[in-house]
């Protein structure tokens, strides 16, 4: 008798606690998501043929290139993906950059730092930033925030130790105020990647292994509240034109840059599967001003 009474209400019991867990649950992971803040910090920008940034791009069509600043805002704290042009660059690319090189690479306008325009606002200190990957101009502000640990894959900080690499700069990544923090993939899936890391263990963002350009590039997503979703790609590809027919950065680009052109291109076919597979999905290169622009996020602005 009592156990025929027991039995429903235990199990009735039972079927609540699992329902009431897991709405918990969706309402956490939404209460976490709606206050992520997804910004861009733009630090300067050029202009270039776009026939320079892909192949088969036009040799009369001139492209806006940006270096920018990824700014997130979790309430678990604050992320920098990358640092755009910093407060030193200048003195940096007159320390480093071969002068052969300065036309084509240091050609920007006005710079106006990462670091100043967080502090202008009155954002707290960083707590992170993880880098694309260790080039000059996604590096160059890491001087101005010594009270930030600098995540990038074992990979990358190995690359970084050589010193015949002619996009990595000393004048950046030598100081001994810089708080390095690397870290290994994990074997767990995420979008079709075999490894990730996610930063704050509720998926709003996560690290995914791009590498080609270098042997330790980096992508970025951002997953917000709205349903938005973004995936920034550093120096994969320069412009988003290139990922659905799959090119290549322009021969000659490539060969300067990319540590690995083949491995680089098939980064980009992957970034193609996933853009195909993922409707909505925005994959951001770091330099293409026109995809920044569609984001309508220039910090202090964000997207939620
Ligand atoms: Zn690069």
């Amino acid at each position: 008798m009592f156990r025929s009474i027991f039995r429903p209400i235990a199990s009735r019991l039972l079927v609540a606690v699992v329902i009431t867990a897991s709405m918990h649950a969706a309402v956490a992971a939404d209460a976490v998501a709606a206050q992520v803040q997804l910004s861009i910090i733009k630090t300067a920008e050029a202009h270039t043929l776009e026939a320079l940034t892909y192949s088969g791009g036009g040799y009369t069509k001139r492209v806006k290139l940006q270096h920018v600043a990824v700014l997130v805002r979790h309430p678990q704290g604050t992320v920098l993906f990358d640092t755009g042009l910093g407060r030193q660059v200048d003195a940096q690319v007159k320390a480093d950059m071969p002068l052969w090189a300065r036309p084509l690479f240091a050609a920007f306008g006005p710079v106006l730092a990462a670091r100043s325009q967080l502090d202008a606002a009155g954002v707290p200190p960083i707590g992170r930033i993880v880098l694309s990957h260790v080039h000059w101009d996604h590096a160059s502000g890491l001087v101005d925030f010594p009270e930030a640990q600098v995540w990038l894959p074992q990979q990358e900080r190995d690359f970084m130790a050589h010193p015949n690499y002619l996009a990595v700069f000393p004048s950046q990544v030598s100081a001994p105020t810089i708080q390095w923090k690397p870290f290994q993939w994990e074997n767990k899936p995420y979008e079709g990647f075999a490894q990730s890391l996610d930063l704050f263990g509720d998926a709003s963002v996560v690290l995914v292994p791009l590498p080609g350009h270098t042997p330790g590039s980096t992508g970025m997503y951002v997953s917000l509240r709205s349903g938005k979703k973004f995936l920034f790609v550093g120096d994969a590809v320069w412009r988003a034109d290139a990922i659905a027919p799959k090119r290549p950065k322009m021969w000659i680009s490539s060969m300067v840059v990319d540590s690995d052109a083949a491995q680089t291109l098939k980064a980009v076919a992957t970034l193609a599967d996933l853009q195909a597979a993922t409707p909505g999905l925005v994959i951001v290169p770091a330099h293409d001003a026109d995809v920044h622009d569609a984001m309508d996020a220039y910090f202090p602005k964000s997207v939620l």
